[in-house]
């Protein structure tokens, strides 16, 4: 049940996307306004790690994982190491 990991991710909301979706419009809504975002290739080393709530399966008990926004994957926006 894990997730892939993704390798894209849109800079305004901080979702997680595959690669089909680059340069594509962030999909989010929010309050029914569409994220303005678009999506950015992020295929850098290091940069995903897998949720360790939902041990990257993106679902706790069949709700969404809050930390990873069922992504199953959390993004570092910065390594320093
Ligand atoms: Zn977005
Ligand atoms: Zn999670």
């Amino acid at each position: 049940m894990r997730q892939k990991q993704p390798w894209a991710r849109c800079p305004v909301c901080g979702s997680a996307y595959d690669s089909s979706g680059i340069n594509e419009r962030c999909k989010q809504s929010f309050g029914g306004q569409r994220c303005p975002g678009s999506i950015k290739s992020e295929l850098r080393p290091n940069t995903w790690s897998q949720c360790p709530e939902c041990q990257a399966s993106g679902a706790n008990n069949g709700v969404a994982c809050a930390p990873c926004k069922g992504s199953g994957w959390l993004f570092a926006s910065t390594t320093t190491h």
